[in-house]
Order: structure tokens, then C-alpha cells, then sequence
């Protein structure tokens, strides 16, 4: 009736309120023979969430929100905006060709990735644009480095622009696609900077499955991921940076295609670089100085009590052609 067991309202009203099982058992008892048993338990429970105060999930409301997501929820549509559109990424599993596609999404509570595997889904995706809105079911959420992450599954329905769903704008100045200054940045915030690289290191590298791109096991003289079993890995770079925006200095990491797009290296060439990081030297020189625009996430690294940027998606940026830009629409 309410999309969750008495088991599910209860395990909310413990971690929510912090009641007792009996406490709460004890109230639903209350309350069943208040209305003679006119109700269910469910319906008690229910009821008694309610007054606690506890939004319990309702699938029926559209009004699902992206900063009520956690990772484990079910049977929920969710209506987002799309923010911005990245490029498919192609990966190679047992000789068969797999796609990614990666869209950053928000309401108006906030933003987050989201994920598409299935290869018609990302086809349909070629007709969306930033600031379509998108409303899909059967998706899944995970916790990843770059915040909550929206996975849709082979079953999830995809509408472009339904008709009569509103999204709310995202309070953010990157849904806007405004820039953010390294000074202004804080905690969490999903931004876009635009800078200067003022120092590099060493790109260190992992070996990861082709499809799911986590770190892979050496055993028996097999690569193996957990997920995907016996694979051909991938060598996967990360490099760390210092960027600079003249308002101030962040440290930078990039991952796979990303740290790629700054190396501007072949597969092969990267192999090289991993056996002899000697001949770094010089690809560093001339990376330092490179103006880039950088969309990510800001992550506080505790350890260091610093804030870093967890950056998702590399554009060049060339001051001359923005400067013109700017003049041209003058
Ligand atoms: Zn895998």
C-alpha cells in the first residue's frame, strides 16, 4: 500500500528518531486499538511516522528529489534536469565492444552523475541537450568519488521533456554553467573552474578491467576483476596537479580519460611512461602552462585538510578565443 513493509517504516523510525523496536511496537499496538483494528500495521506505523515527522518514500509523488537519494532505494521515478552531456566512452570486455555515458543531472535539492550502459539508452541520449529534463525509473544509486552516482539498469524507461513535470533550477552557479573561483570553493559542490596547470607529478598507474575500470587482481597469471571475472587489463592513469585560477591553487587529480586528455598519450605511450618514468620529464614540460576548464567535484582530503578537486570532464580553454568570444558578442 505505502511501497514499504512494516519491517522497512520501522527500521526507519529507529535510525531516524532513534526509538527502540518496542518503543515503536508499542505505540502501533496503541494506535491499532485506538482505531479497533481498523487499520493495518503497516497503516499504523505509517501514521505514526508521520506524526514523528518522517518522510517515508512515496512512490506515487514525482517530487522524489536527488538529495533524498541513497544508495539501496527502489522503486522510485526520478525527474532531473540535465546539466551537462559527456563524451561516450568505449571499453573493450571479451572482445565485445561496450559503451559509457556519463550525464551530470540536478533538481533544485542538488546535482549528481548519471550513468548510462545500456548502448540504445545512450543513442536516445544523443537527442538530449542541457536543460532537457529527464524522468526514468529503475535506476540504482551508488556512492563514488564523485558524490552519489545515478545508474540506470537494461529495464529503465527513459522520457525526454514529459509533458506537464517541472524541475526546479539547481542553486548552483556550475547548473548554470557559471564559473567558480578556487577561492569560493567548498566542501561537496559539484563546480567548474578554468585555469592554468602550475605543477604536475609523476601520472601513477593501476591495473583495472576494461569495463568497469576498478583495480583488478593478479592471480595464477590471470588478471581479475571481482565483478566482470578471468579480463585483459587496461593500464589506468591518474595524475595529480596544481591548478591555478589567480584567485588561488588547487590540487587536481584526473583519472583514465581524463588524465589522458592533458598527456595527450597513445595506449603504447603510456606503457612506456609506466616502465620509464624518465621520459615524463619532457611531457611535463609541456603540460605546465596549459589552460584547461574543469568540471568536478571539490572533496575535502582529510589527511591533508585540504580541499581537492575530483574533476570529471576536460575541456581546453584557450584565453585568446574566449577573449574574442567575449569581444564578438559585445
Ligand atoms: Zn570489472
Amino acid at each position: 500500500m505505502f511501497g514499504m513493509t512494516y519491517e522497512d517504516i520501522v527500521q526507519r523510525i529507529i535510525d531516524e528518531k532513534g526509538l527502540t523496536k518496542q518503543e515503536i511496537e508499542i505505540k502501533v499496538n496503541d494506535r491499532l486499538k485506538k482505531l479497533s483494528d481498523l487499520i493495518s500495521k503497516e497503516g499504523a506505523a505509517h501514521i505514526i511516522a508521520n506524526e514523528l515527522g518522517i518522510k517515508l518514500i512515496d512512490q506515487s509523488k514525482r517530487d522524489f528529489k536527488i538529495k533524498n537519494l541513497f544508495s539501496g532505494v527502489r522503486g522510485i521515478t526520478l525527474n532531473a534536469r540535465v546539466i551537462a552531456k559527456y563524451d561516450v566512452r568505449e571499453f573493450n570486455r571479451n572482445n565485445t565492444l561496450g559503451k559509457v555515458q556519463n550525464l551530470l543531472i540536478g533538481d533544485d535539492s542538488e546535482t549528481c552523475r548519471l550513468v548510462i550502459w545500456d548502448t540504445s539508452q545512450i543513442s536516445i541520449m544523443d537527442k538530449v541537450n542541457p536543460g532537457d529534463i529527464l524522468r526514468f525509473n529503475e535506476f540504482y544509486v551508488k556512492e563514488s568519488s564523485f558524490g552519489k552516482e545515478v545508474h540506470l539498469t537494461n529495464s529503465s524507461k527513459i522520457e525526454i521533456n514529459p509533458s506537464g513535470v517541472v524541475v526546479g533550477e539547481t542553486n548552483s552557479d556550475f547548473s548554470k554553467g557559471e564559473l567558480v573561483k578556487i577561492k569560493d570553493l567548498t566542501e561537496s559542490q559539484n563546480v567548474m573552474i578554468q585555469g592554468t596547470i602550475v605543477q604536475v607529478f609523476d601520472p601513477r598507474f593501476y591495473d583495472a578491467c576494461p569495463e568497469c575500470r576498478k583495480k583488478v587482481t593478479f592471480e595464477n597469471g590471470m588478471f581479475k576483476c571481482n565483478e566482470h571475472g578471468n579480463i585483459k587489463e587496461i593500464s589506468v592513469p591518474i595524475l595529480n596537479l596544481y591548478f591555478d585560477d589567480g584567485t588561488g591553487v588547487i590540487r587536481t587529480v584526473l583519472f583514465r580519460e581524463n588524465a589522458k586528455k592533458i598527456l595527450c598519450l597513445s595506449d603504447e605511450e603510456l606503457i612506456e611512461i609506466r616502465k620509464n618514468p624518465d621520459k615524463f620529464n619532457e611531457i611535463k614540460e609541456r603540460i605546465l602552462g596549459e589552460q584547461y576548464k574543469f568540471s568536478g567535484r571539490v572533496n575535502k582530503n582529510e589527511v591533508y585538510d585540504r580541499l581537492e578537486l575530483n574533476v570529471n570532464s576536460v575541456s581546453r580553454f584557450d584565453a585568446k578565443e574566449t577573449a574574442q568570444e567575449l569581444i564578438s558578442s559585445l
